[in-house]
């Protein structure tokens, strides 16, 4: 038993790291370039008329043509040129230096849904039914995302791909399916479970912190309690949409861990996303780091945003500090929203408070190289940070 164990998580690992040059040629037709598909905007409907052939651009199994998927789903704002990177290009799906702000809602949308179909066990999703409920699913994901300027559904992805990013990286991977977090799970399982989590772990955020719940005793926090509670509501959601989209009846042949374990596991992933406990999270971690994997990959995932390159960080520090803004003038005048520090410090301290120690940490579970390849990254970032700290209005920003 223990041996057919150890043979399917290295099998596991070695087809994830190998899932990047498994296509060939005949799975991905190249899409001309500089075409009408490259107008920003454009609908697929539009992109395509006129033409008596449309471009090919099928799914990694090869048998489905995406295009005509996705004017099916009625996604307005999808460029043919972003799909066919998408299905091409592995770096915009594993990619630390995934350009977020360049894509539409839309075409995120298509992201989200080309990162679940390629970790889905055993080919799931693999027929046209599969890849229509997958749509579904996180078109419903994405339905209860408010347009915040920060936690909206733009976030979840990013948040996703970051998850993709660091399990297309051979040391968490071998990490991952060694800790296998106490439960019996496939690799192909745990990945499925995290980029799930992920997708789902802001559901409904309504912009705020858990402390404004507090402060003004809102109706969340009458319903989920004083701690945790916007976590434990995105929780909530979580349970509720992969149920409803019946994402596990679909995995489940073949599957060695059951739905409820898969429920419990999503929502403890999600739980370990609140910054309130991120102290002790990190101290859990560092005494038992095999056991916390999992919960430190989804907290690093959601804070990835200080490890993209400077263009992106700028874009999302800037979002976050409006949506603060927001929260704040939200207030009653009797709580007294304290100022927030000029944007570049406050991004230096949350990196060397937050961010460096929890990258830092990684190395004690034994992911050394992903933890020095992140730290550098953001000391590259604070770096660049600091030419505009001195100045409170961040000019040139
Ligand atoms: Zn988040």
């Amino acid at each position: 038993m223990l041996i057919s164990r150890t043979r399917a998580l290295s099998s596991s690992v070695s087809r994830w790291s190998r899932a990047a040059n498994d296509r060939t040629d005949a799975d991905v037709a190249v899409l001309p370039t500089g075409g009408a598909g490259t107008v920003p905007g454009s609908r697929v409907s539009q992109t395509t008329k006129g033409r008596t052939a449309r471009p090919k651009v099928r799914f990694a199994s090869g048998r489905i043509e995406l295009l005509g998927l996705i004017e099916s789903r009625k996604l307005r704002n999808v460029r043919e040129s972003k799909i066919a990177d998408l299905v091409e290009k592995d770096q915009y799906l594993n990619d630390i230096e995934f350009d977020n702000k360049n894509f539409s809602l839309d075409e995120l949308q298509v992201a989200a849904v080309l990162m679940l179909e390629r970790a889905a066990p055993n080919a799931v999703f693999a027929d046209k039914a599969g890849l229509m409920s997958l749509f579904d699913f996180v078109d419903s994901v994405r339905a209860v995302y408010k347009p915040n300027p920060y936690h909206d559904f733009r976030h979840a992805v990013d948040v996703m791909q970051f998850m993709n990013h660091l399990l297309s990286r051979e040391d968490v991977v071998e990490r991952v399916l060694a800790a296998g977090q106490g439960f019996p799970a496939s690799g192909d399982e745990l990945r499925f479970m995290l980029l799930v989590a992920c997708i789902c772990h802001d559901a409904a955020h309504d912009g705020t912190s858990n402390l404004f719940q507090r402060k003004t005793n809102s109706e969340l926090f009458e319903r989920f309690g004083a701690e945790s509670t916007l976590e434990r509501m995105h929780a909530w959601y979580a349970e509720n949409l992969i149920e409803s989209a019946t994402l596990l009846e679909a995995i489940k042949p073949g599957s060695v861990m059951d739905s409820t374990q898969f429920l419990q596991e999503v929502r403890s992933l999600i739980m370990a996303t609140d910054m309130e406990k991120h102290s002790a999270l990190l101290s859990t971690f560092k005494a038992s780091p095999s056991a916390q994997l999992l919960n430190m990959l989804i907290k690093i995932s959601d804070i990835s945003n200080v490890t993209r390159n400077f263009d992106e960080a700028k874009v999302w520090a800037k979002r976050l500090e409006a949506e603060m803004k927001l929260a704040n003038s939200r207030l009653p005048p009797s709580e007294g929203a304290t100022p927030a520090p000029p944007l570049a410090q406050n991004v230096i301290g949350f990196s060397r408070m937050f961010a460096l120690p929890l990258i830092d940490s990684l190395a004690n579970a034994g992911l050394q190289e992903t933890s020095r390849a992140l730290r550098a990254r953001i000391e590259s970032n604070i770096a660049e940070w600091e030419r505009f700290s001195g100045d409170s209005l961040n000019p040139g920003l």
